[in-house]
């Protein structure tokens, strides 16, 4: 693979027809290795002239969604089936995922924050460098697999970000909706920069994130969206043939469009304590409910603190482990947008 300044490498010839298994291999000096390498597994498949799609999981180490579906399609996928360029990486954050934690290991960093990355950074601004300088160029598509992780728990979804173009927004929205999750969301984030998703949404590209399960878990109907959805998008852009196997054609409630569009649907634990929530995902709340209450175990006396919804929707995250801090997102309200909604209009 050229090479631009990364000081990963790689066996894997982009250009080359065919099915390729192999690793991008970084440079890992470590006490007990002096010149080892961390090798995170890629796949490509090429075959002829077409799009080129990323597909990622493992971007946070202890979501297993994106990375079981990934390491199963690797296998499955052949190159006479294709028509065009399959980059499929299921734990771009190898060191996390090995650890089974959101950030890695090395260095602490979550490599979802470190986003264009660097090339003289740590093992996680590398590997951000890496993607950001070598794959991404070369991409139309970027689906990215996560889940809620040990923290949060989602109604499984496919999202997408408010976007500015007119052309990518209906291109985003329409490869959205092919992928038909139990709910397409469009997002505003509250991540701050450093997200790999903007980095393909400023090249004009499209970019989906999945969040599937979470808590920890592989859920097993979470992994089933992920394994349709991802299908139904290679369908979509014309890298595998055959038709988009809908919700509706299975018998399920067709995709519900829904959208968070701004910092007052996250909401957040004020003090540390126990988090005892009144709701399940998925439920429906009026603003002005009490999601749930924060309990403070070192005093009998003292009362738990409310946290009340402050717009009305759908729960379509959750807080998992009970244990919370001040500061941590304990519910992501949703609304719907309606069956018909444009994204242009
Ligand atoms: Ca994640």
């Amino acid at each position: 693979m050229s090479d631009t300044g990364s000081s990963v490498g790689t066996e894997i010839d982009v250009e080359k027809d065919g099915k390729q298994v192999s690793y991008l291999r970084a440079p890992h000096s470590r006490n007990s290795s002096a010149w080892g390498s961390l090798l995170i597994p890629i796949t490509v498949i090429k075959n002829g002239s077409g799009p080129t799609i990323l597909l990622t999981g493992g971007v946070h180490g202890d979501e297993y969604e994106g990375p079981v579906c990934l390491a199963k399609l690797s296998r499955e996928l052949q190159a006479e089936e294709i028509q065009g360029r399959v980059f499929m990486i299921p734990t771009l954050n190898l060191p996390a995922s090995l650890a089974g934690q959101r950030l890695s290991p090395i260095d602490g960093k979550d490599l979802n924050r470190v986003f264009p990355g660097n090339p003289r950074g740590t093992m996680t601004d590398i590997i951000a460098d890496y993607v950001q300088r070598n794959l991404l160029p070369l991409c139309d598509v970027v689906v990215d697999l996560h889940s809620g992780g040990y923290s949060l728990r989602f109604v499984p979804y496919i999202s997408m970000h408010y976007l500015r173009g007119q052309a990518q927004t209906q291109k985003t929205f329409a490869a959205l909706k092919a992928f038909d999750a139990p709910v397409g969301l469009l997002i505003q984030e509250i991540s701050g920069e450093g997200l790999l998703d903007y980095e393909v949404v400023r090249m004009g590209k499209v970019f989906l994130c999945a969040e599937l399960g979470g808590g920890g878990m592989l859920d097993v109907h979470a992994l089933e969206v992920a394994e349709v959805g991802v299908r139904n998008v290679l369908k979509h852009v014309g890298v595998i043939p055959g038709e988009i196997v809908s919700r509706q054609a299975r018998g399920l409630p067709s995709t519900r469009l829904m959208e968070v569009p701004d910092p007052e649907y996250y909401h957040t634990a004020m003090d540390p304590g126990v988090y005892e929530p009144f709701f399940e995902l998925g439920d429906f709340v009026e603003a002005g409910d009490i999601l749930g209450q924060v309990h403070f175990l070192g005093s009998c006396s003292r009362p738990p603190e409310a946290i009340v919804a402050r717009r009305p929707g759908s729960l379509i995250g959750v807080r998992s482990p009970a244990s919370v801090e001040r500061g941590d997102c304990v519910a992501v309200i949703a609304r719907d947008l309606g069956s018909d909604f444009d994204p242009l209009a």
